[in-house]
């Protein structure tokens, strides 16, 4: 499997964002991005200019919108006619994402626990949810230095309860670029997983579908199980059983993220209620790690923790390998 790091949460002049797409495309390639989602609040008139600039630039993108309404933001990719955010009530959610994903659009969560009212129109999460093997994703981590805030640490518990429920949600991270970074704070990266050499938009699309991602402020976390010949990676479903899961933590990442002073201490295998299954020291970034585990329950993650702007925080942490009783 092959790691790209990538932002699926992106704005331009089209909406509310400081850059033009040229703009925003010469801004994902300084930070060393392999693609891009294009998510203008309730627009797609930048899709063709943002497509272009990229191509010739050598960044994939996948064209989306935010889809803005009263009770909370969504992402949608893939699809061009997403109307019907005006009239749309807290309880009719279930039937937009059902019409949304049959006609093939890639559907996440936005920021679920940013604040509303005043501070943003309808940012806050007041949909009601009956159907959330409707969504393909959820957006764990959004906007500068998130594990320093409650509202992603809230999602990141809402999403885990989700998963508890059977739900395979795929975790993402999204700056929700609007304007030049901040180089005092830290920026997660989602990193998708592509079997493919390049990163294709389709790649990174069917990454998102298939649940392989892997979110960092620093380095990228993946892990495998194995048990005799048989492996299984981020995404996948194995049967419950005694496996032996490979972590592995390698260094590299994009550039913004090199100056950050980052201290890894441990790496955790978490699974259902966020229970911690194992944990074991790390002292520096790199890290080949394996343990046996005898699995029962329905999900594990990778997590990576230490200190992050001199605060013990969440660094890493990647989407799950699911588990079922066949
Ligand atoms: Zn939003
Ligand atoms: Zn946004």
């Amino acid at each position: 499997m092959n790691w790209f790091p990538v932002e699926l949460h992106c704005h331009t002049k089209h909406s509310d964002g400081d850059f033009s797409p040229a703009e925003l495309i010469e801004q994902a390639k300084i930070f060393g991005l392999k693609g891009i989602a294009l998510t203008d609040h309730n627009t797609v008139a930048g899709w063709e200019e943002t497509c272009s600039c990229a191509e010739k630039a050598g960044i994939c993108v996948l064209p989306g919108v935010e889809w803005t309404t009263y009770f909370g933001h969504m992402l949608v990719l893939q699809q061009k006619d997403c109307g019907g955010w005006m009239d749309l009530q807290p309880d009719r959610i279930d039937a937009a994402t059902a019409d949304l994903r049959a006609r093939g659009g890639t559907i996440g969560a936005a920021h679920p626990f940013e604040p509303g009212n005043p501070v943003g129109t309808g940012c806050h999460w007041d949909f009601s949810v009956r159907h959330w093997e409707n969504f393909h994703y959820y957006e764990v981590m959004n906007g500068e230095n998130p594990m320093e805030k409650v509202r992603n640490r809230k999602s990141l518990l809402a999403w885990t309860s989700l998963l508890d429920h059977g739900y395979r949600l795929t975790p993402t991270s999204g700056i929700d670029w609007h304007s030049q970074l901040n180089k005092e704070f830290s920026y997660a990266c989602t990193y998708v997983g592509v079997p493919e050499k390049d990163c294709t938009a389709q790649g990174m699309n069917h990454a998102i579908l298939s649940g392989r991602t892997s979110l960092t402020m620093g380095p990228l976390l993946t892990m495998e199980v194995c048990r005799e010949s048989q492996c299984g990676g981020i995404g996948d479903v194995c049967p419950n059983g005694r496996y032996t899961f490979l972590l592995h933590l390698d260094p590299r990442r994009a550039e913004h993220w090199r100056h950050l002073d980052l201290q890894p201490r441990e790496v955790r295998l978490v699974t259902n209620g966020g229970r911690v299954l194992f944990q074991s020291p790390c002292g520096e970034c790199k890290l080949e790690s394996s343990v046996m585990l005898d699995v029962q329950t329905s999900w594990c993650r990778a997590e990576l923790w230490g200190v992050v702007r001199d605060r013990e925080s969440l660094i890493a942490m990647t989407a799950p390998i699911y588990f079922s009783q066949t």
